[in-house]
This record gives C-alpha cells, sequence and structure tokens, in this order.
C-alpha cells in the first residue's frame, strides 16, 4: 500500500519568540507545532515531513510539493513573509490535485485567501474560554471516529461572521462559552485539489496534543490526499462545434481571428 504523502508547514515565529508566551508555547511544543503535529499523526499509512518558514525555498521546493499528497499549513504573524511565486507554486498544485489543510490563523494565510478569493475575516477574543465543536456532516470522511461533539477547555474564540465563499461545506460548527458561534470546520473543491479548513489550534493552548484534534487533521490529511478528477487548467481549443450551425454570421466576410490572439 503506498502511503499518504504529507507535508506540514510552519511559519515556526512564534516558538522561537522571547518571553513568557513564547515559553509557553515552547512548553506545549518544544521543537515547532511542526513537529508536534508530525509526532500526533505518526501512523503506517503516511509519510509525514515538518517544513517550516526559515527553511531553503521557504520550505516547500517545487520537488517537495511534487511529492506531497496533502500539504497542512500553519502561519499567524508570519503570513506577508510568504513569497508571492511560492504561493504561485501552492495553487498551481491545489488545481492539480494537491490536498490542503489549513489549520487555525492560515484562515489569513495568502494561500487560504488566494484558493477562495474572499477576505476570510472572522471576529476573535483570547480570554482561554471553552469550545464545544459539534459534528454537522455526520457521514463526512473527516468526522469519522469521533463524539456527536467534543469540548476544547481552553481556546480562542473564532467567530461569526467568517469572509469565506458560501459554498462552504461546512462539517464541524463551534458554539463558544462567550456566545459566539463559527463554522470551524469547513471543505471547499478548487480544480482538482480539496481544500478542509479547522479553527481550533491557538498556540498558547496544548490544543494539538488533544485526541480528537488529532484525529481531525489525521482524517482531514487522508480525505485531502484523494484528489478529483483532473480538472481542465488550461483553456480549450475551439471548439468544432458538435451540431450544425445554421445561424448566419453577420461577420462571416470579416477575419476576426486577431481578437483571440494575445496581446
Ligand atoms: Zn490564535
Amino acid at each position: 500500500m503506498s502511503k499518504v504523502k504529507v507535508t506540514i508547514w510552519n511559519e515556526n515565529i512564534h516558538e522561537r519568540q522571547e518571553g513568557p508566551t513564547a515559553e509557553i508555547i515552547r512548553s506545549h511544543y518544544p521543537d515547532g507545532i511542526h513537529n508536534a503535529l508530525r509526532e500526533e499523526l505518526a501512523a503506517d499509512d503516511l509519510e509525514i515531513r515538518a517544513v517550516s518558514l526559515d527553511m531553503p525555498e521557504q520550505g516547500l521546493p517545487q520537488a517537495l510539493l511534487d511529492d506531497t499528497d496533502t500539504l497542512v499549513w500553519w502561519g499567524h504573524c508570519g503570513h506577508a513573509k510568504v513569497e508571492d511565486s511560492l504561493v504561485d507554486r501552492i495553487q498551481k498544485r491545489i488545481l492539480e490535485g494537491m490536498g490542503l489543510v489549513v489549520l487555525h490563523s492560515g484562515h489569513y494565510s495568502k494561500i487560504f485567501r488566494r484558493m477562495l478569493g474572499t477576505h476570510c475575516s472572522l471576529r476573535w477574543r483570547e480570554v482561554g474560554e471553552k469550545e464545544r465543536v459539534w459534528k454537522v456532516d455526520m457521514q463526512h470522511p473527516i468526522a469519522q471516529g469521533l463524539p456527536d461533539s467534543f469540548v476544547i477547555p481552553h481556546t480562542e474564540m473564532y467567530g461569526e461572521p467568517f469572509g469565506i465563499p458560501p459554498e462552504a461545506h461546512v462539517v464541524f460548527m463551534s458554539w463558544y462559552e462567550g456566545g459566539n458561534v463559527f463554522r470551524s470546520g469547513v471543505t471547499f473543491q478548487r480544480g482538482a485539489g480539496k481544500i478542509f479548513y479547522f479553527s481550533p489550534g491557538h498556540e498558547t493552548f496544548p490544543i494539538y496534543r488533544q485526541p480528537e484534534v488529532v484525529r481531525v487533521i489525521g482524517n482531514a490529511v487522508r480525505w485531502a490526499a484523494q484528489s478529483l478528477p483532473a480538472a481542465q487548467t488550461v483553456c480549450w481549443d475551439k471548439d468544432p462545434a458538435p451540431e450544425t450551425v445554421y445561424s448566419e454570421n453577420p461577420m462571416a466576410k470579416v477575419d476576426t481571428s486577431a481578437l483571440h490572439k494575445k496581446a
């Protein structure tokens, strides 16, 4: 059985900063969120690589992208540091069929906003409140092996309205102690690629050590790895018309071919 090739990308900035907040983050994730997720997701059917922004080619040389079935993305304060040329290369791979799993503050990443085309804004509040995550689509592969709902004891609130396209397919919905609600697990299709966004994962709490959260992400990387049928990614050639056209072309005597040439 061939393994699902997963690449976990993390900006790895908060984990290496100075001060008490960074020390708390390091107490949960001593080698960074990417390496913690690699440990937690470890399974016989997965081949997992963990990379970060500070690596050559920002952690994602083309050969690695070409060898990735699902890319997992965690970013926050370093979104602007990600080169547009890298975003172009990731977008192309997703349209060709690579899966993308975007976590927590990755809602504002260049790649997520590029793929969705919307502002992806949301309400937020950081007071260490409780979150209850509800399964909404009970049959969805990403929801399997989980209880109907589970609690994250301390979290950062992400609330509606969430600025994502209206076709978002909701797999999980969250309720927060402070009263807000949020579409916390949503899927999209772009070209042959599948995309999943999952909001839990604020870095000052050990959320990626919680078994239910790890289960969701594990389900998601396997689901997203199964690409959709190949998508048409270039403009079609001039179509020969399967039926006879009887209409008289008012432009028949004029050569319009120049309109279709690239400027
Ligand atoms: Zn956060």
